[in-house]
């Protein structure tokens, strides 16, 4: 190949290979497999992957994952109750929709002009915490200043997921489908009197039942966790019954009725085996089926 044939090659217009419209050189990404997607096309996908590590097939299918989020965002998300901190934001904020198991990154400024909305299950989270960023001060000898402080959020399937982090994979989590990196989220970039960073973990740790088997200083008898898992085991000694009797009197006990308290229990057996995400997940399942 000539000089002549590599500059052409490198920084002559190409063609889209979703759209077919021609891409100058920065505007458009090279994708595994070498065929170009312009940034029309880019602007499509989420804002958390690199499409230049997907192969053209996998961003297709990451296209038609993003336009199902939108369906989800605007049917599902927009109109459930939610909470949102920092509530009012100025850069990022996380906002909770708990009746339908999901978050969403809120983002003002949008830079990358995304198209799409995404949302994130609460059992596709692995782990969240509060960061702070500092940086030297401009004059020597004086301490660090604020840069910014927020939350990281590491989602299932992160490339770095260690053993641990299978453990909890095994209790009902699930694999996100594309993301691999851990997600910063953006609270604050001024130091501020009320960190809303708190306020954001500790409805994670609410979301993962984290102080659920603390007893309240006047709470008498069970904590939650107890109370969950005494459903659980009461429901399994229910559905034990349940399936004797319909061994026993043949399959046309099996009423719907029948069906449904089944169903119940084995909810309420999931639910303490999962701490109690499993409520979260049934509520995300059930608004993904409205979409699909
Ligand atoms: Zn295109």
């Amino acid at each position: 190949m000539g000089l002549g044939d590599f500059f052409k090659k490198t920084f002559g217009k190409q063609v889209c290979a979703l759209c077919g419209k021609e891409c100058g050189v920065m505007h458009r990404t090279k994708v595994q497999g070498g065929e170009y997607v312009c940034s029309e096309c880019a602007r499509e996908c989420s804002k958390h992957v690199r499409i230049s590590e997907f192969t053209l097939d996998e961003v297709k299918g990451h296209i038609e994952y993003m336009r199902r989020q939108e369906k989800l965002y605007k049917e599902c998300f927009e109109n459930a109750k939610r909470e949102t901190f920092p509530s009012p934001y100025d850069k990022q904020a996380i906002s909770f929709a708990d009746e339908i198991g999901m978050f969403a990154i809120l983002d003002r400024d949008n830079y990358e002009n995304k198209v799409n909305h995404e949302l994130f299950r609460y059992d596709q989270v692995l782990s969240y915490e509060r960061y702070v960023e500092k940086q030297k001060a401009a004059e020597e000898g004086k301490p660090d200043v604020f840069k910014e402080s927020g939350v990281k959020i590491r989602l299932v399937g992160t490339r770095d997921h260690v053993e641990h982090d299978m453990k909890r994979s095994q209790m009902g989590l699930k694999v996100h489908p594309y993301i691999k990196r851990e997600i910063k989220v953006v609270f604050h970039t001024r130091e501020t009197d009320v960190d809303y960073t708190d306020n954001a973990v500790a409805h994670f740790d609410f979301i993962f039942g984290v102080h659920d088997d603390e007893h309240g200083l006047f709470s008498f008898g069970m904590s939650k966790k107890e109370k969950r898992d005494l459903m659980g085991t009461v429901a399994g000694v229910k559905t034990i019954i349940e399936a004797a009797k319909i061994a026993k009197e043949g399959e046309e006990a099996l009423t719907e009725e029948k069906k449904t308290r089944i169903q119940e229990n084995m909810n309420a057996m999931q639910n303490a085996q999962t701490g109690g995400l499993a409520v979260y997940s049934r509520r995300a399942d059930a608004a993904e089926a409205k979409i699909n």
